[in-house]
């Protein structure tokens, strides 16, 4: 493959051109180049691929283009192109891209999450539309009251498939795709292949092209990864201590619970850092504009849960914390992962009480490697350090996981 190709070399029309060179991009990425030529010929395709790897564009700029090609007015309540994704999150960033992508075309693109009122979303749908980027939840109550039907749908684009599974959202995908014509295109996108995900995989693709790309950092390469030995109740001054540093501009603290979430949160306030929790129980405008304040700097840290973060799509985060350390070793590398995004270096520290020395082995296990631990910071516990490993309870309820339902 010749990894110095264009966009044009794509064979992308015009118009998808000119926003591409809005956009900034110089260059297709691994899996633009790899998955764009098949997709404009409206082959069955299996992305196994991450956020940051520029997946959205992959498939958004080709699914753009075919409407383009072979416009049609579609019915009332009747849309051409679906995009189903794990979070609410996500299904505004993909919205988001295809309207960027889309803005020197004629397209009527449309979006519907759960938490806010279904009144608007009925409206776009109500005309039609070509693309219409949905969660499984609010999506299946909007075809149950008879606002959208599924019966003309030409593509099938199944999103982050391995969240959407950990989500508990196999059932729904399932009715959803009980009521797509059998003859449309397929796409899914995960970021692993789970055997879970391979008989989904099996369910839905037809003879597909299979593409995998790996992120453009791994975590042993670009992120500078810690643990702090701590005692429980010093966390949050240790927390203080770090934001004493001016390196720390863009921070993700993740912990465990929404409580945890929160009270971190009013910690970090009345130490004077600037920081917004969000989490499912929060408003969606709420974590909207916690977000966008994120993004242009006004706070310098987001507090997370695991399920809250995914989707998050920020780039430049300088700093992830582990609060609290996560009991899947998975989870680590995920929330890791935020950092270092781009090729651009990061810095993980996971804060570590003896209750989480286990978890703190396993994650060594699964990464292969010893995180180093940084003895020299003042709330350095030798106890935390040296306290027994507790039997793991790893993977508990792994893939049914009965979790806030996002989607809804
Ligand atoms: P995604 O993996 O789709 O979430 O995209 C990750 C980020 O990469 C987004 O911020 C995109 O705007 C950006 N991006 C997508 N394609 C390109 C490209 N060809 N060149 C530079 N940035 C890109």
């Amino acid at each position: 493959m010749n990894t110095n190709q264009t966009f044009a070399e794509l064979k992308l029309i015009e118009p998808l051109l000119k926003s591409v060179e809005k956009s900034g991009y110089t260059q297709p990425t691994p899996i633009q180049l790899k998955v764009i030529p098949h997709l404009l010929e409206g082959k069955d395709l299996l992305g196994i691929a991450q956020t940051g790897t520029g997946k959205t564009a992959a498939f958004s700029l080709p699914l753009l283009q075919n409407i383009a090609l072979n416009p049609k007015r579609m019915p009332a309540k009747h849309v051409r192109v679906l995009v189903l994704t794990p979070t609410r999150e996500l299904a505004i960033q993909v919205h988001e891209s295809f309207q960027t992508y889309g803005s020197h075309l004629r397209v009527r693109l449309a979006l519907a999450f759960g938490g806010v009122s279904q009144n608007p979303q009925v409206q776009s749908l109500s005309g039609g539309a070509d693309v219409l980027v949905a969660t499984p939840g609010r999506l299946l109550d909007l075809i149950s009251q008879g606002f959208l039907s599924l019966a003309l749908l030409e593509s099938f684009v199944l999103d982050e498939a391995d969240r959407m599974l950990d989500m508990g959202f196999i059932h729904d995908i399932k009715k959803i795709i009980a009521l797509l014509p059998k003859k449309r295109h397929n796409l899914l996108f995960s970021a692993s292949m789970a055997p879970e995900t391979g008989k989904l995989v099996n369910s839905i693709l037809v003879n597909p092209v299979k593409v995998e790309v790996t992120p453009p950092s791994t975590t042993a390469e670009l992120i500078n990864q810690s643990v702090m030995f701590v005692d429980k109740a010093k966390k949050r001054e240790l927390l203080t201590y770090l934001f004493e540093s001016k390196d720390l501009r863009r921070v993700i603290i993740f912990t465990r619970t929404k409580h945890g979430a929160n009270r971190v949160s009013e910690y970090l306030d009345s130490a004077g850092v600037s920081s917004r929790a969000i989490h499912g129980n929060k408003s969606q405008s709420a974590r909207q504009k916690a977000l966008q304040e994120f993004k242009n700097g006004t706070l310098r840290a987001l507090i997370a849960t695991d399920i809250a973060a995914r989707g998050i799509d920020v780039d430049d985060i300088t700093h992830v914390i582990n609060f609290e350390l996560p009991n899947e070793p998975e989870t680590y590398v995920h929330r890791i992962g935020r950092t270092a995004r781009a090729g651009t270096s990061g810095v993980a520290i996971s804060f570590c009480e003896a209750e989480e020395i286990s978890y703190l082995k396993q994650i060594e296990k699964v990464i292969r490697k010893q995180i180093p631990y940084d003895q020299g910071q003042p709330f350095h516990s030798e106890s935390a350090r040296n306290s027994k490993e507790k039997p793991p309870v790893q993977g508990a309820n792994r893939h049914h996981r009965s979790g806030p339902r996002q989607g809804r």
